[in-house]
């Protein structure tokens, strides 16, 4: 009796790193390419969904658009016995706030929270925009479909709220709507402002604009490829923080980074196929999208979106010039590759809801000697704690190391000096919060 007890107890260490959960794999599989193409040509037919449009008519503009979210998130609330809460959190938007806003209008959101059993308070986000815009960006009653922006990404949160909602969870998910992105990123505005105003705990935002193209502008025809666009570090670091990254480093370690790096690495765990390609800038040179308005608070949040844009199919009147056809329409999405990053968002939304919190302080020694330390603050709850490092030029964490319920450790022989470090918290079952950079120093 006493051998296999033995061996059991040498694998457990193994088994508990290589672990997968089947509910992610039933998660992948449950995401529908037809409902999301239903609801893709369902938002295109209100005509447009421009943020300035008509809110009165039950069948075009973004009024008819917003009402029908609302009636599908509370669909699917009313399938999973009342699991969701669902409302709209709205701005007044005075006229001349911008260029952009050529008339008062009110930036409505649509809202679905899936409250978590055992963290109520903590929040990870999975975002679509709900409005679409042409050529002019204050053109608010041309045909303006926005079926892949974004239509698809508000297409996916609505299926990733149907697939979700059939499990519980330990924190809180929310699925939204976002209005005004075109006009200056509203609507992500209103609800980070919301978020503050209510002290939410926000562990992180994903935000979907554009994932249904798969034919670039440059050629390529790829429907595996994705990117995450993450900043490297908090645009709200204090000087003091920012002075000390120079002696201890964290330049390209900053919180979205780590949501970023996780969202790479339970992709790869769990769906092989998809090549997901890290980003490290904020978003598209030059250009916006409803994560910036949570990382302008404070909030970890990246961009999830397809990796080969096409220019001619986004901003554009329906047109065709020099044989061209322009147009953001219908019949350029691929709704089996936005179920593919539909899938993504719900495995990380679902990872992370499933997962303790971070540990919140992590401390870090080890100058001048042979070995690095590490330091963290307890979680309540928690199985077990990962420790990570990697090369300082290498992009992903490379190494990690299970080192059970303690709250220190010493890596021995990892000199300090040529690696970075980070701490995750992890359940009983596995899932794993996001990497903690160290943020205090031990000497
Ligand atoms: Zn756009």
């Amino acid at each position: 009796m006493k051998k296999p007890l033995f061996a059991l107890l040498v694998l457990l260490p193994i088994l508990v790193c290589a672990q997968t959960d089947d509910r992610i794999y039933d998660i992948i599989d449950a995401v529908s390419a037809e409902r999301i193409q239903t609801d893709v040509t369902k938002l295109v037919n209100f005509g447009t969904r421009h943020t300035l449009s008509d809110t009165v008519s039950q069948t075009r503009g973004i009024g008819a658009a917003r009402r029908w979210i609302k009636s599908e998130f509370e669909k699917t609330s009313k399938n999973c016995g009342d699991c969701l809460e669902v409302f709209y959190q709205k701005d007044l938007i005075k006229k001349g706030d911008n260029e952009r806003i050529v008339h008062d209008v009110m930036v409505v959101n649509v809202v679905a929270i899936q409250r978590g059993t055992k963290y109520p308070n903590r929040y990870i986000i999975m975002s679509g925009d709900i409005d679409s815009r042409v050529s002019d960006p204050t053109d608010f009653t041309s045909d303006s479909p926005g079926a892949n922006d974004n239509a698809s990404g508000m297409a996916g949160t609505l299926e990733a709220a149907r697939v979700l909602s059939k499990y519980k969870f330990e924190n809180s998910i929310i699925y939204v709507g976002l209005s005004g992105e075109e006009q200056g990123l509203y609507g992500g505005k209103g609800l980070a402002a919301h978020a503050k105003k209510n002290g939410w705990e926000i562990i992180g935002v994903l935000n979907n604009d554009m994932i249904g193209n798969i034919k670039g502008v440059d050629g390529i025809i790829d429907n595996r490829e994705f990117r995450i666009f993450s900043e490297p570090v908090p645009p709200t670091e204090t000087e003091k923080e920012r002075n000390a990254r120079r002696f201890y480093g964290g330049e390209v370690d900053g919180i979205s980074r780590q949501l970023a790096r996780y969202v790479y690495k339970n992709t790869k765990t769990y769906m092989p196929e998809m090549n997901p390609m890290m980003v490290y800038r904020l978003d598209r040179f030059g250009r916006g999208g409803h994560h910036r308005p949570f990382n302008d608070a404070g909030f970890a949040g990246i961009r999830i979106m397809e990796a080969h844009e096409n220019y001619t199919q986004q901003h554009q009147d329906i047109r065709i010039e020099n044989g061209t056809a322009y147009g953001d329409v219908l019949e350029h999405v691929d709704f089996d590759y936005a179920r593919k990053l539909t899938a993504v968002n719900a495995i990380n939304l679902a990872s992370i809801a499933w997962a303790p919190p971070a540990p919140k302080e992590v401390k870090i020694g080890g100058i001048v000697e042979p070995s690095a330390r590490l330091q963290w603050s307890k979680v309540d709850g928690v199985a077990s704690y990962k420790i990570y490092w990697r090369d300082t030029t290498a992009p992903q964490w490379e190494h990690s190391r299970n080192v059970g319920n303690a709250t220190q450790f010493t890596l021995k022989g990892i000199v300090i000096d040529n690696s970075f470090f980070g701490v995750s918290a992890v359940s009983a079952d596995g899932f794993e919060s996001p990497v903690v950079f160290p943020n205090s120093i031990m000497r």
